[in-house]
């Protein structure tokens, strides 16, 4: 079966195939021949539960990580919603109360799903589960929009690596916010074209995000900035189910996201030799952090 070099291999498999983009990531998972169908979906909904799982207790635990930097906002974003001033809808509440759940369980070491990475694994999680939960959406199609999600980060994964080292947070976070926002599209039954453009959309108010995390913990900004994200996937995928459609191919964003990258310091590759780790406070907790280390 074709192996999807690119996106416009993906989408014209679907539009001759008559498919979805979670359709197309499981018959090449079947392609592989390790696996069955029901195994593979078996093994889908297995990732979907321990996501789950992860935004459940992270919901329920207010334990700060070792160094303090994270722990407890989840469980305030989530009673927020009764507030007279919350003024989001309880869907996207739910979204950046998840992100930062799954978040602050990694911080404490917890298990997570790394989706692409453990840095990023906040912002798919939150969409498909809160989705879910408030749009009625069923299993079946939950395991969809995560197989749909899944070949997005695989095609992108070919040609560009996925960490904060090798291309900054817009390998990390702004790919992970391109493919929640074509799980979205695919669990609301928007077609493959749609999906393509949330993810070109997401990718393109991601390009050039920098990694920069204080004292080289995945805590500040990773913890926040996957809560956020999860509303970025919701809008570039809104603006695609609207028939926005993005000007720029998904593919060329995808090299565009590859140049900027190379483009980029080492500064601002992981190193918290730059960005917000280099800011007084940052340096000052980094300090304090490494002498209660030794
Ligand atoms: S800032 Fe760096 S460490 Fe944090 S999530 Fe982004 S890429 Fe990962």
């Amino acid at each position: 079966m074709n192996k999807f070099a690119n996106f416009k291999d993906l989408l014209a498999y679907c539009e001759t195939e008559n498919c979805s983009i979670g359709e197309a990531a499981l018959r090449y998972e079947v392609s592989l021949g390790d696996r069955t169908t029901e195994a593979i979906l078996q093994g889908v909904q297995t990732i979907l539960s321990q996501m789950k799982d992860t935004i459940q207790s992270g919901l329920l635990s207010e334990e700060k990580s070792m160094s303090g930097l994270s722990g407890g906002f989840s469980k305030k974003v989530i009673t927020f919603v009764d507030s007279p001033t919350a003024f989001l809808s309880p869907l996207e509440h739910k979204m950046m109360a998840y992100a930062l759940a799954t978040l602050e369980e990694n911080s404490r070491m917890k298990r997570i799903v790394a989706c692409p990475t453990a840095g990023a694994s906040g912002v798919v999680p939150a969409v498909l589960i809160a989705l879910a939960e408030e749009k009625q959406i069923p299993p079946e199609k939950l395991q969809m929009g995560l197989l749909a999600a899944g070949l997005v980060g695989e095609i992108v994964s070919r040609r560009m690596h996925l960490s904060g080292a090798a291309a900054g947070c817009q390998a990390e976070v702004g790919v992970a916010t391109g493919m929640a926002a074509a799980a979205i599209v695919e669990c609301l039954d928007g077609t493959p074209q749609q999906a393509l453009d949330a993810t070109a959309i997401s990718f393109k108010n991601m390009m050039g995000l920098v990694c920069d995390p204080v004292a080289g913990l995945v805590e500040v900004p990773c913890v926040k900035r996957n809560s956020v994200a999860g509303l970025h996937a919701s809008a570039a995928a809104t603006l695609a189910l609207s028939g926005v459609y993005s000007f720029v191919p998904l593919d060329e964003v995808v090299d565009a996201m590859v140049s900027v990258g190379r483009m980029m310091s080492p500064k601002l590759k992981e190193s918290a030799e730059g960005g917000l780790a280099q800011t007084p406070t940052a340096l000052a907790f980094t300090e304090q952090f490494q002498k209660k280390e030794k």
